[in-house]
């Protein structure tokens, strides 16, 4: 099947005469979005959208994971209409903003407050603010590869960047603890806090689970050493444990910021935090044009109740379990040597040795011309609007497109 194509290239025609590069960030084709994915989407319902040229699609991506209930979800949308008749954006706060942080320290063990935004950037770089003001120590330590957002301090990308910005940063390889102790020692005193994904889903790399005693030892080494512990779980919140994926992998952290799944696609990210790093929290000035939009925060609260009622993130991961089994199945079947690493719930696709990713990018293609939407060199996400028939739908045009590339030659 070939895709039409024809209005998605006239809009970003259009586009890159007034917006820079067309479509800027981890979308831009200039970033090596294939040529084979749509530019624009009209619109999206459950686990289904349709481009801009009227072509529909089986998607796994979930708009990069902000949608974990799958798109235009009634409900949610219900909550926020409910909102919008009284408002969004007030010269104060809405009374929904106390609701939503309620709902959030009660869900969550070891919260005592809660604070909002809009990115996930807002929150990570507020957070090792929040350290710094409380510690009174410069440095921020970070794992090699991980990923915190769009701030000069942790934004891959080297455009527009001064040595100082990343001056106060330290890396470390995850999982090597004894190089995480090194680091420690070599700035004896001096380290605000560690900030860390649950796990490591590095782009254009295969994820990496932490190993056995890699967070018991992380927090022993935190609190040894007076390091507070920052969990970025922006991508993973909501899809591994309803109470934060601290609880998936059992340890606690100091802080932990939210936003992909939260809103459920409103644009929403919070940070919830240990009473004893509140008053240091109000010291850190946090504001912004819409972060009070009480849209989001209503569509925020609903999406709470509904992961919470359903045990979305139990059945995201047993729909993830069951569909990178099946994967793996076929897989098999054609001798191929494919893995989808990382929780099933957000699996990171990855053959064997293809370090320039071609047999992906083959993969991938071949599958997009049978209307499924799985990214090269993304982790994928399963959201709760994924049906045992649209997961049995993928797996089939997985197997045949995997026929295909060894037919092709490729192995
Ligand atoms: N941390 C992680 C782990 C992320 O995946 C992202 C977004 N991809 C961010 C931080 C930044 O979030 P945002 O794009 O909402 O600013």
């Amino acid at each position: 099947m070939s895709l039409k194509r024809e209005i998605s290239d006239q809009f970003f025609a259009r586009a890159s005469k007034v917006i820079p590069g067309g479509i800027y960030g981890h979308v831009a084709p200039a970033a090596g979005l294939p040529r084979f994915f749509p530019h624009y989407i009209k619109s999206a319902t459950g686990c289904m959208f349709e481009d801009v040229d009227g072509n529909e699609w089986l998607d796994f991506m979930c708009g990069f994971g902000a949608i974990l209930h799958g798109y235009s979800h009634p409900e949610i949308d219900a909550a926020a209409d409910e909102q919008k008749k009284l408002g969004s954006v007030f010269n104060q706060p809405s009374p929904v903003m106390v609701d939503l942080a309620e709902s959030l320290t009660s869900k969550i063990d070891f919260a005592d407050w809660a604070v909002f935004a809009k990115n996930g950037s807002d929150l990570t770089t507020w957070a090792t603010r929040v350290a710094r003001e409380h510690t009174g120590k410069p440095y921020v330590v970070k794992a090699k590869g991980a990923y915190h957002g769009v701030d000069a301090w942790c934004d891959p990308g080297m455009g527009g960047k001064i040595e100082e910005d990343n001056s106060k940063i330290l890396q470390f390889s995850w999982n090597d603890i004894d190089g995480l102790k090194s680091l420690i020692d070599s700035k004896k005193d001096q380290i605000a806090c560690l900030i860390l994904t649950p796990y490591h889903h590095a782009a254009f790399g295969p994820s990496v689970l932490p190993n056995e005693n890699f967070w018991a030892d992380v927090e022993y080494e935190c609190c040894r050493n007076n390091i507070i512990l920052i969990l970025d779980d922006v991508r993973a919140g909501g899809r591994l444990n309803v109470g934060g994926s601290h609880k998936y992998f059992g340890f606690t952290p100091d802080l932990s910021v939210y936003s992909k799944g939260l809103g459920n696609g409103y644009a929403i990210s919070a940070c919830v935090g240990k009473e004893y790093l509140k008053d240091s929290s109000t010291e850190v000035f946090l504001t912004g044009s819409c972060w009070n939009d009480a849209v989001a925060m209503a569509a925020s609260l609903k999406s709470l109740e509904i992961s919470h009622s359903q045990k979305v993130a139990n059945s995201v991961l047993s729909k993830g379990e069951y569909f990178t089994n099946s994967i793996s199945e076929k897989a098999k079947e054609n001798k191929l040597s494919f893995s989808l690493t990382g929780p099933p719930s957000m699996p990171y696709p990855w053959f064997e040795g293809d370090h320039n990713m071609f047999l992906i990018q083959k993969f991938c293609e071949i599958v997009s011309r049978k209307g499924v939407y799985f990214h090269p060199h993304h982790n994928w996400f399963i959201s709760n609007a994924h049906e045992r028939e649209d997961l049995d739908q993928a797996i089939d045009v997985a197997g045949e497109s995997m026929k295909e590339l060894v037919d092709l030659g490729f192995s």
